[in-house]
C-alpha cells in the first residue's frame, strides 16, 4: 500500500453506524435520579433538540447524515488514513503500523465530527444559541467553529484554571466567534455559590457543566451540547472507522488485526472500533485495545454502576464505568482524559469482554509521542499519545508480526506545548492513584 490512502469526497459515509442493537449484552437506560426509573425522554427536551434526543435512544442500525452536516465535514473530511513507516523503522515494529488523521480537522481534533451535527440539529429546531463547557479546550473551539458556520450564538464556560492556561484556546474560540467565560462565574446561580464559598476556586468541569445546563435549561432558545460520552456523540464519530474500512479495502491492505484509540468519554475510540463490531461478533479475530491514563482509571478501576455525568448531580444516571462523580483526577496534562466517567457503550463493550481496556502512565505517553513526532512529523495531543505507546507496546510484541495495527490519532498537540516543555525539562511525574482515594471517591455513588 502506498503512504497514505485518501478517498473521493463522494465515497464519504452517508450513514452513521449505531451499535447499540448490535450490542450482545444491550445498553441499560438512563435513569431519572428523582425517581430511579427510566427517563421520560421527555426531559430532555429542555437542554436537547428532538432529534438527537432520538438518535440518544435509537434502535435503527443505520442513520442518514444529512447533506448539510456532509457539506461541512467536507472541508478536512475525508481524513487520510496513513502507513506511518518511519515509525516502524525507529522502533523495529514487527507490524505494520496505520493511523487515522483527526488532527486534520480546523480544530485539531475529531470533535468537530459531532460538533457540526449536533448544531445543526440544534439550528433546524429553531435554537439560536448554544452553550457549554469545555476543559482544555477542544471542545469549546469545535462548538464554536460550527455555531458559526450554522449561524449560531456560541456560550463557553471554560474552567478557570485552564482559561488561565491555554489562552490560544481561548482565542480560537473568539475567533470563530464564541463568548468564552472563566467558569466558576457570577453568571450563574450554581458559580455564585461556588464563588461564596471559594472566591479563588481554579474550576472544574464538573462545576462548567452546572453553569452550562442551567443557562440552557432557564433559556428557550437556548440548548447544551455535550463533546463526549452521550451515545449521540458516539454515532457522530463513526464517520472514522467507516472511513478507515474503505481505506485499508481501496489500499490492498488486509483489515487492522488491533485497533487502539484513546479514552477520555470514550467518543474517538467507540467512533473508530463499533465500525468493525460486527465483524468481531461474526468471528473476526480483531482486538479493540482502548486506553486511559493510570492517574484516571476509570475503565480498569473503576465500578460499572449508575452515576451522574457531572459533579453537582444534575444530568439523568448512566450506567458506566465511573470513578464517581466527586472525583477530582490528579492535573495528569492530557486534559481531555481527565473524566470521571466514560460513554455507556463503551462501558457495556468492556463489560462484554469485546474491549479490552488499558492504562498508562503520562511519562511513557510523552515519551511515545516523542517518537512519533521524531519519525512521523506531527506533534500528537497528549490525549493521543496514549494511543501511540499502546500501539507500540504492540508493534513489539512477537506474536503480531505481520499483523495490521490501527491507532486512531484523535489530535495535535499544538496547544498543549507547555506540557511537552514540562515533560522535556523533566517536570512531569507519574502518579499511582492509592486504593483509598478510588474507594473515598466510590462512596457517593448514588444508592438506588
Ligand atoms: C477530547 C479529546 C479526547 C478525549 O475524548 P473522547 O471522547 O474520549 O474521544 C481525545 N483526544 C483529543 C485530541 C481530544 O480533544
Amino acid at each position: 500500500m502506498s503512504k497514505k490512502v485518501f478517498l473521493q469526497e463522494s465515497e464519504m459515509p452517508t450513514q452513521w453506524y449505531n451499535v447499540i442493537p448490535d450490542i450482545p449484552g444491550g445498553l441499560e437506560p438512563p435513569l431519572d435520579p428523582a425517581t430511579g426509573k427510566p427517563l421520560d425522554p421527555k426531559m430532555l427536551q429542555a437542554i436537547f433538540p428532538d432529534p438527537l434526543i432520538e438518535q440518544e435512544m435509537s434502535d435503527k442500525s443505520w442513520i442518514d447524515i444529512p447533506d448539510e452536516v456532509n457539506e461541512i465535514l467536507k472541508i478536512w473530511r475525508p481524513s487520510p488514513l496513513v502507513r506511518a513507516t518511519r515509525l516502524e523503522q525507529m522502533i523495529g515494529s514487527k507490524a505494520r503500523i496505520y493511523y487515522k488523521n483527526e488532527a486534520v480537522s480546523p480544530a485539531g481534533s475529531h470533535k468537530p465530527n459531532s460538533a457540526v451535527a449536533q448544531v445543526y440539529y440544534n439550528k433546524i429546531c429553531g435554537i439560536k444559541k448554544i452553550v457549554t463547557e469545555t476543559g482544555a479546550g477542544q471542545w469549546g473551539s469545535s462548538l464554536s467553529m460550527a455555531c458559526c458556520f450554522f449561524g449560531l450564538e456560541c456560550l463557553v464556560y471554560m474552567v478557570k484554571c485552564s482559561y488561565e492556561q491555554k489562552p490560544f484556546r481561548r482565542s480560537m474560540m473568539q475567533a470563530w466567534k464564541g463568548e468564552v467565560i472563566p467558569s466558576p462565574s457570577d453568571t450563574t446561580e450554581s458559580g455564585r455559590d461556588v464563588l461564596k464559598n471559594d472566591p479563588d476556586c481554579p474550576g472544574s468541569l464538573g462545576i462548567a457543566i452546572s453553569e452550562a445546563v442551567e443557562i440552557a435549561a432557564q433559556n428557550s432558545d437556548t440548548n447544551y451540547a455535550l463533546g463526549s460520552v452521550l451515545n449521540h456523540v458516539l454515532l457522530h464519530q463513526t464517520v472514522i472507522g467507516l472511513e478507515a474500512k474503505k481505506q485499508f479495502v481501496i489500499g490492498n491492505e488486509k483489515q487492522p488485526d488491533i485497533i487502539v484509540g484513546c479514552c477520555g468519554g470514550g467518543s474517538n475510540f467507540g467512533g473508530i472500533v463499533v465500525p468493525y463490531l460486527r465483524d468481531k461478533l461474526d468471528g473476526a479475530d480483531i482486538r479493540f485495545i482502548g486506553v486511559e491514563p493510570s492517574a484516571c482509571p476509570t475503565l480498569t478501576r473503576g465500578h460499572f454502576a449508575y452515576d451522574f455525568g457531572d459533579l453537582a448531580g444534575l444530568t439523568p444516571l448512566l450506567k458506566m464505568h465511573t470513578l464517581g462523580s466527586k472525583f477530582v483526577p490528579p492535573g495528569i496534562h492530557a486534559g481531555g482524559l481527565r473524566y470521571h466517567g466514560m460513554s455507556p457503550i463503551v462501558s457495556a463493550l468492556v463489560r462484554d469482554g469485546l474491549v479490552e481496556p488499558v492504562a498508562l502512565h503520562q511519562k511513557e505517553c510523552f515519551e511515545a509521542a516523542t517518537i512519533f513526532a521524531r519519525s512521523e512529523g506531527i506533534i500528537p495531543a497528549p490525549e493521543s499519545s496514549h494511543a501511540i505507546r499502546a500501539t507500540i507496546i504492540e508493534a513489539l510484541k512477537d506474536e503480531n508480526k505481520d499483523k495490521v495495527i490501527l491507532f486512531n490519532l484523535s489530535g495535535h498537540g499544538h496547544f498543549d506545548m507547555t506540557s511537552y516543555d514540562k515533560y522535556y525539562a523533566g517536570e512531569l511525574h507519574d502518579y499511582n492513584l492509592p486504593e483509598h482515594e478510588l474507594a473515598k471517591a466510590a462512596e457517593h455513588l448514588p444508592k438506588l
